[in-house]
C-alpha cells in the first residue's frame, strides 16, 4: 500500500478493534496456538473457526473449536482474526468476503491485529516475522531459487561484525517478535551459524517467541555445531526434498538422527509445489503505477529482510539486488538508523505492507505470490 496517512493508517482499524467485545481465532492450527499464548490475557477469546470438519466440536487449547456456518456472530462486537499461513489465508479471506464479512470490519489478520493492537494500546514495536540471512551460499542449484541464485555470479556472505550490528540495532527498534527466522541460503554452510543462534538467543530470546532457522536437510552439521545448538531454544525447519536430490538421502537421515540425538525442535516441511517468481519471464515496466500498486497489494508474500540496518520492503526484492537482477535497486526500505520513539506507528505501517510509492521496483519482474502467477514447479528442481 502507498502510505497517504502516515503514522496513521491503523487509526480507524484500532477504533473498530476496540470496538469488539470478543473474537473468534479462524485456523486450529500452530499459528492459532501460538496467538493464544500471545492474547488470551488481552481479549476474549470465544473460540476456533476451522475448515477441517474433523476438528469441529472439539475442544483445542482449551477453546471449542466450531465451523464457520455455526459461530455465534454479532456484528459490531464480535470480531474474527485469521490465524493460518499466508498460503492458505487467501481462500479463507474469500470465504469471508463471500459470506459478507468486511476486512478490517468484521475480520483481521493475525500479524496486522498483533502489530496494530500493541502499538496503540502500549506503544510497544511487535512485529510478527523478520527474515535475516546471513548468507546466500548454498549447496543446491534450485531453478526456482527465491535467493535468486541461479542469477547471481557469486555468493553474498556477510561478516559476522555486520550481523551482529544489524541484530543489536533491530532489538533496539523492535520490543517483540513472534518469529525470528535466521534464513539463507544454506544456514549450515554458514560457518558461524551457531554463534549467531547464540548470540540471539542469549541476548534477546526473552523478547522473541520463536527463534527459528532452516536446512535444506542435505547437510549435517558437525557436532560442536549441534551441541551448541542444543543448548538455545531455537527450532529447524527441516525442507524435504529427497524426491528432486535423492542422492542426499542419506544424509537427510543422518541429520535427522543427529537432531534427535541431541534433542533439537525440529519441523520437517514437505510441500508440493514451489511458485516460480520468474524474473526471466517477466517484464511489467510498462504498467501505470496504478497496476503496479494493485500487484503489490494483491502479493501475498509476507517476509521482509533485515540487512544493513534497514529492513526491506519485500524480501525478494531485496534477494533482487543481491542477485544483481533488480534493475533499480530499491528506495522502498526503512532505516532502522532513522528509527525514534515518534516513529513506531510508522515502522509497523511500513512492516504491515505500506510504503513511499506502494510496490517495490522489483514488482516489474516478479508474477509474485498470488493466485495469478501460473509458473510453479516441483519443489527443488535442480538446473540442469
Ligand atoms: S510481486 Fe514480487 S517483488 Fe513485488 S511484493 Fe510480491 S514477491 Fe515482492
Amino acid at each position: 500500500m502507498k502510505w497517504t496517512k502516515q503514522g496513521h493508517e491503523f487509526d480507524a482499524v484500532y477504533k473498530t478493534m476496540q470496538e469488539k467485545m470478543e473474537f473468534y481465532f479462524f485456523g486450529a492450527g500452530d499459528y492459532g496456538k501460538q496467538f493464544i499464548n500471545i492474547m488470551s490475557k488481552e481479549i476474549t477469546i470465544k473460540g476456533f473457526i476451522d475448515n477441517n470438519r474433523q476438528k469441529h466440536g472439539e475442544v483445542f487449547v482449551g477453546y471449542n473449536c466450531e465451523s464457520l456456518d455455526a459461530i455465534d456472530f454479532t456484528p459490531k462486537k464480535t470480531g474474527i482474526v485469521i490465524t493460518v499461513s499466508q498460503i492458505q489465508r487467501g481462500a479463507i479471506t474469500k470465504q469471508l468476503q463471500a459470506n459478507g464479512y468486511v476486512h478490517n470490519q468484521d475480520f483481521f489478520i493475525i500479524e496486522e491485529f498483533l502489530s496494530i493492537y500493541f502499538v496503540y494500546k502500549y506503544n510497544q514495536v511487535y512485529f510478527s516475522s523478520i527474515s535475516f540471512l546471513p548468507s546466500t551460499a548454498c549447496n543446491l542449484k534450485c531453478r526456482a531459487c527465491l535467493n535468486f541464485n541461479p542469477y547471481a555470479k557469486q555468493f553474498y556472505v556477510r561478516e559476522w561484525k555486520d550481523i551482529k550490528k544489524d541484530i543489536d540495532l533491530f532489538f533496539q527498534c523492535v520490543d517483540k517478535i513472534m518469529l525470528f527466522h535466521v534464513s539463507g541460503g544454506e544456514p549450515m554452510l554458514y560457518k558461524g551459524i551457531a554463534e549467531i543462534i547464540e548470540y540471539i538467543d542469549h541476548n534477546y530470546g526473552d523478547r522473541i517467541d520463536t527463534l527459528r532457522t532452516v536446512t535444506n536437510g542435505t547437510i549435517v552439521p558437525d557436532d560442536s555445531v549441534l551441541e551448541r545448538l542444543s543448548k538455545c531454544k531455537v527450532e529447524i525447519t527441516v525442507d524435504d526434498y529427497r524426491e528432486a536430490v535423492p542422492q542426499y538421502s542419506g544424509d537427510f537421515s543422518k541429520l535427522i538422527e543427529k537432531l534427535q540425538k541431541y534433542q533439537i525442535r525440529y519441523y520437517i516441511n514437505k510441500t508440493a509445489e514451489w511458485i516460480d517468481l520468474a524474473p526471466d519471464k517477466t517484464d511489467f515496466s510498462h504498467w501505470s503505477e496504478e497496476q503496479l500498486q494493485k500487484h503489490f497489494d494483491e502479493c501475498c508474500q509476507a517476509w521482509q529482510e533485515l540487512r544493513d540496518g534497514r529492513l526491506h520492503s519485500c524480501n525478494y526484492d531485496a534477494y533482487a539486488t543481491v542477485a544483481g537482477i533488480n534493475p533499480e535497486p530499491d528506495e522502498e526500505i526503512f532505516d532502522l538508523n532513522n528509527f525514534n520513539d515518534n516513529r513506531k506507528k510508522e515502522i509497523v505501517e511500513f512492516r504491515l505492507g505500506y510504503n513511499g510509492k506502494g510496490y517495490t521496483n522489483f514488482c516489474k519482474k516478479c508474477r509474485g505470490f498470488s493466485e495469478k502467477n501460473q509458473y510453479k514447479g516441483k519443489p527443488a528442481k535442480q538446473m540442469e
